[in-house]
């Protein structure tokens, strides 16, 4: 169904190269009533609700247009609730882990800031190898477990409001955010700022041009009402270079899901996870050993992951 014209909705230009020149690729499957929900807790499950889908004729830029207002978008983040964070946690504790080697492989000094780092899986890992690391994030849940159980210093705030100095850190991360954002190329400006002189930026988001996206299309999981940027290797290169960064460049890490992230989803679509939801915690056998079970896979498969510097 088409989007309704709605002071509730925000018309963009490409967020990469600012025309105004699209093709629709396919419309909104929602409702009014579905803008409502806020964020929708569903992960990597096909299937979801999703905006209109444009792609740009000049850049080639795919993006959701319209978008709900930005500031609606902050709103619904600020608020989100962490509800799985106990059981995801050793998952996403092993993928972090792996996201940590490949910025070791970078010589760079140890100031890094993680912005968007959600409840700080990745954070933690990286304090623990040495770096500085600050993150900052929407969410006051995220942030608040992130401080509660890795006593990492999260600041949750939009990282648009915080006016960090300019050249202060050596590493920025952006792990799975860029997607979210209703003005990326602003964001990674204003990241270019605050980077040291041959500084590095990390960059993941899901890759629209990927095996998985392929395969699924439309019912792939990442085509998803919080997703309003799709990148490619080729589009995430070029709104790179257009911030400023030079040398921009793919890599990949060994990404893994456990089965529990896997069947979660699945049983809440199904909605019989709240019942059987005591057998996932880790504290049981059954928690421990699905925790245990893990698919691992090259993080390149459904992901663009891009170095690039200053
Ligand atoms: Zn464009």
């Amino acid at each position: 169904m088409r989007v309704k014209l709605d002071p509730l909705f925000e018309y963009r230009h490409c967020p990469n190269c600012g025309q105004n020149d699209f093709i629709v690729l396919f419309d909104s499957n929602m409702k009014q009533d579905d803008f409502q929900e806020g964020i929708e807790s569903v992960y990597m499950l096909p299937g979801g609700k999703y905006g209109r889908h444009v792609k740009c004729r000049n850049c080639h830029l795919i993006y959701v247009n319209p978008i709900e207002k930005g500031s609606k978008i902050n709103e619904d983040y600020s608020q989100r609730k962490s509800v799985d964070a106990s059981i995801i946690r050793e998952s996403r504790l092993r993928a972090a882990k792996s996201q940590v080697e490949l910025i070791k492989r970078y010589k760079k000094g140890t100031n890094l800031l993680d912005i968007g780092c959600g409840e700080g899986f990745f954070l933690f890992n990286a304090s623990r190898a040495g770096y500085v690391a600050k993150g900052i994030e929407l969410s006051q849940d995220a942030a608040a477990y992130a401080k509660r159980e890795f006593s990492l210093a999260i600041e949750a705030r939009a990282f648009e409001e915080r006016q960090f100095p300019e050249n202060c850190f050596d590493i920025v991360t952006l792990w799975q955010v860029l997607e979210h954002l209703p003005y990326p190329l602003a964001i990674l400006k204003e990241v270019h700022r605050i980077l040291k002189p041959g500084g590095l930026l990390i960059v993941s988001t899901p890759d629209i041009e990927g095996i998985p996206a392929r395969i699924f299309r439309r019912k792939w999981w990442n085509i998803r009402k919080l997703h309003i940027n799709q990148f490619t290797t080729k589009t995430l290169t070029d709104i790179l270079q257009n911030a400023g960064f030079k040398n921009v460049s793919p890599v990949s890490y060994k990404e893994s899901i456990s089965l529990l992230m896997l069947f979660i989803p699945m049983l809440r679509y199904l909605k019989i996870y709240e019942p059987l939801k005591a057998l996932f915690h880790p504290s049981t056998i059954s928690g421990k050993i699905m925790n245990k079970l893990v698919l691992p896979y090259p993080s390149r498969l459904d992901n663009c992951t891009m170095t690039s510097f200053k």
